[in-house]
């Protein structure tokens, strides 16, 4: 008898080359291939007379091999097998391309089950099933496991065939246990009408006589929400067990905020905060100066102020004698963290650091010795002050920002690196409440929900490629008013040094034709250090009317005094990159603009984009838009998680279940252990610990 953990090698249909091939994608147990769901299912429930198959569609037959031949063709090493099978209405022919060995199967006189696609035969007339799945109806009890039922489609793992798996799987469903130990609360499971795990196990693979094949095709038949939402309860158990380790870790030294302190923060605001500014900033004072340690989320739209409540923040850790970093996703958006903070901040006396790639090793060397020595309060930095041995005399407060692109695991990498400080991240990117709590749902949550005073909204228009010359006259008026205007090009990977040549050529295209009275400058990624800050600083100075660029402004860059961005070819950004190059302009008091200029045709998904844009400035529909069209890619793609983070749930078609789920799982967390509890509580230490950095909270 198997059990869930068993090592996959002892299923029936596994040998160790097989078991080898199933490690590689992460399946060593039973439990982990019963986990393996199929990606679609089929109907093959209804035998058809072969006499009314129709070319073009999937049919099964119940049929006889009538006999079967080989034949060469004239590539070498390409053969043909065919079969002629019958039944009590018609014959016809099938057909297999290099699989010989099946003329020793498919035997004369043997009753065959076929599903496949009917198509019209090529050399003259007649209708064929070509290489369609089989089964041997063989006497006695027969449950028919590749057709003649709704049968499960597997995505092929290395040498397993989606039918091996068919076969595999259905004799490990045939082989478990009759009891299975369930992963979710019985309450639970009762609320939400969920099948036992058995049944949900055979189920989700082969599903019941009757079964609803739209159900399954949508993920939603009863056998699979159940192992969906057992998967997201755990999940959601163990950032929740996260969540109250994290909060519950007392920190070597609390950072109180006094008068003398509350004073130093007014001196250097630059403004009057608004009224969500001034609530964030008193959550966190109140968490700073508690024992316990800090770790928030602050979610605000582009444009929102982040900043300056990241700086208030960093006031009161300096103040009681401890450092701060500030990670930020890319180089440009470092550099203007640090000119910003450092204008200021220029009043306190601190000293401001930026560590970038640039420094030569001296430099490097000497401002690693002052982040250690403690002379250096803040640093502003890539990620690369994490993932390097960047070492700090007491390091209060990390702060993240617009780190939508890193999730759970590089926060765990901070707290590996032996630090418990409290944690500030930020993003800019609003996204979906459900996505949040999967991302972010080990972190408490503040929302800037308010913008700065006397912003008029950004009005975006939609242009097609020939309108070029009206594209200039709206950036000549903007410039002529004295304003200043990003000219965003595009750039993607695969040609990136063609794209940059166009960027190159449209500042000179600009600055030699309709512009050469203005300054136009340009700023993209490959540039040296040097000369992208001489490109920023200047427009942010007022010193360039129209800059040029690619991607490298679509974060945080903060330039009031812009107000029109134009970006070309704007069909081949993604939503949320556009709304982040939206967000450059508007941020000032005067009208802003945002022209969008396209070239048709567009695919249907670059059209949606584009009226999602034009439709809405709304940081949070826009983000459901984006998930809608785009899926959940760029959330938990593998770029963040190293791997997949579910095997079964999908955090897109799924949220409404990952809601559920996570009432659920802090239903749980906050009522008094049972038995059960403590046994599903331990099973995810056991299965999620060490993706959670679970393990010490125990
Ligand atoms: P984001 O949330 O996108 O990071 P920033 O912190 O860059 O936003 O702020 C956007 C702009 O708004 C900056 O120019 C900043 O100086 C300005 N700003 C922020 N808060 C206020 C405020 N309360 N009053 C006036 N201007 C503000
Ligand atoms: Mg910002």
């Amino acid at each position: 008898m198997l059990e869930l953990s068993s090592k996959v090698q002892f299923v029936k249909g596994v040998g160790p080359r097989k078991a080898e091939a199933l490690a590689a994608v992460g399946i060593t147990t039973v439990s982990d291939l019963l986990l393996y769901l199929p990606f679609r299912y089929e109907d093959r429930s209804r035998v058809r007379s072969i006499v009314d198959l129709r070319p073009g569609e999937d049919a099964t037959v119940l049929a006889t091999v009538v006999g079967a031949h080989v034949k060469r063709t004239r590539r070498p090493h390409f053969k043909v097998l065919e079969v002629m099978v019958e039944d009590e209405t018609g014959s016809i022919r099938t057909i297999w391309f290099n699989q010989e060995y099946l003329k020793d199967i498919l035997k004369a006189g043997r009753q065959v089950l076929l599903y496949g696609k009917v198509e019209l035969s090529r050399r003259g007339g007649g209708l064929e099933l070509k290489g369609p799945q089989y089964e041997l109806v063989e006497e006695g009890d027969f449950e028919p496991t590749h057709t003649s039922r709704i049968v499960p489609v597997y995505e092929r793992i290395g040498p397993l065939s989606p039918r091996m798996l068919r076969r595999i799987c259905h004799s490990l469903v045939e082989s478990l246990p009759s009891e299975v130990a369930g992963l979710l609360p019985d309450l639970s499971r009762e609320r939400h009408k969920l099948p036992p795990r058995r049944e949900a196990l055979a189920r989700a693979h082969f599903p019941e006589e009757g079964a609803s094949l739209e159900l399954y095709n949508q993920f939603r038949a009863p056998a699979q929400r159940r192992l969906i939402f057992e998967e997201l309860f755990l999940f959601s158990l163990g950032l929740g067990l996260r969540r109250r380790a994290a909060s519950g870790l007392t920190k070597p030294r609390p950072f109180p905020v006094d008068d003398r302190i509350r004073e130093r923060v007014r001196q250097i605001l630059p403004f009057r905060l608004t009224e969500a500014q001034k609530k964030v900033s008193k959550t966190l004072a109140d968490e700073l100066s508690s024992e316990r340690s800090m770790q928030r989320l602050l979610q605000g739209d582009v444009g929102s102020g982040k900043t300056i409540v990241a700086v208030i923040a960093s006031v009161i850790v300096i103040e009681n004698g401890a450092q701060v970093a500030l990670m930020v996703p890319t180089e440009v958006l470092a550099e203007q963290h640090f000119s910003n903070i450092q204008r200021i901040l220029a009043q306190s006396g601190y000293r401001v650091a930026l560590l970038t790639s640039a420094l030569n090793r001296a430099e490097r060397d000497g401002l690693l010795a002052e982040i250690a020595s403690g002379e250096v309060h803040l640093v502003v930095g890539t990620h690369a002050l994490i993932q390097q041995s960047v070492r700090f005399k007491e390091l209060g407060l990390a702060i993240v920002d617009e780190q939508h692109r890193f999730g759970v695991l590089q926060r765990a990498e901070l707290r590996a690196k032996g630090y418990a400080p409290d944690l500030l991240v930020m993003t800019a990117t609003p996204i979906p409440r459900s996505l949040a709590m999967a991302l972010y749902g080990d972190l408490d949550h503040s929302v800037l929900n308010e913008l700065p005073p006397g912003r008029p909204p950004v009005r975006t228009l939609l242009m097609k490629k020939g309108q070029l010359s009206e594209v200039h006259r709206l950036m000549e008026e903007q410039v002529a008013a004295g304003h200043q205007v990003y000219f965003v090009c595009p750039m993607v990977e695969e040609s990136e040094k063609m794209d940059l040549k166009a960027a190159v050529e449209t500042q000179r295209l600009l600055q030699k034709g309709p512009f050469s009275h203005r300054r136009v400058a340009l700023a993209h990624g490959k540039l040296s250090f040097a000369e992208r800050a001489q490109a920023m600083s200047a427009f942010t100075a007022g010193e360039v009317d129209i800059l040029v660029a690619t991607t490298v402004v679509e974060v945080g860059v903060d330039v009031p005094n812009a107000t029109l961005v134009v970006v070309e070819q704007a069909e081949r950004f993604g939503l949320s990159q556009l709304h982040q190059l939206r967000g450059r302009v508007g941020r000032g008091t005067a009208p802003s603009a945002a022209v969008l200029v396209y070239h048709p045709p567009l695919t249907p998904e670059g059209e949606r984009r584009l009226e999602a844009m034009a439709e809405t400035n709304d940081g949070f529909v826009i983000a459901e838009r984006d998930l809608d069209i785009r899926g959940p890619g760029d959330y938990f793609g593998t770029r963040q998680w190293g791997a997949p983070l579910f095997r079964v749930a999908d955090v897109v078609r799924d949220r409404e279940l990952l809601e559920v789920a996570r009432e659920e799982a802090e239903a749980l967390l906050s009522s008094p252990r049972t038995e059960e509890t403590d046994r599903i509580v331990n099973h995810v230490i056991a299965a999620w610990g060490e993706k959670f950095g679970l393990a010490t909270a125990g």
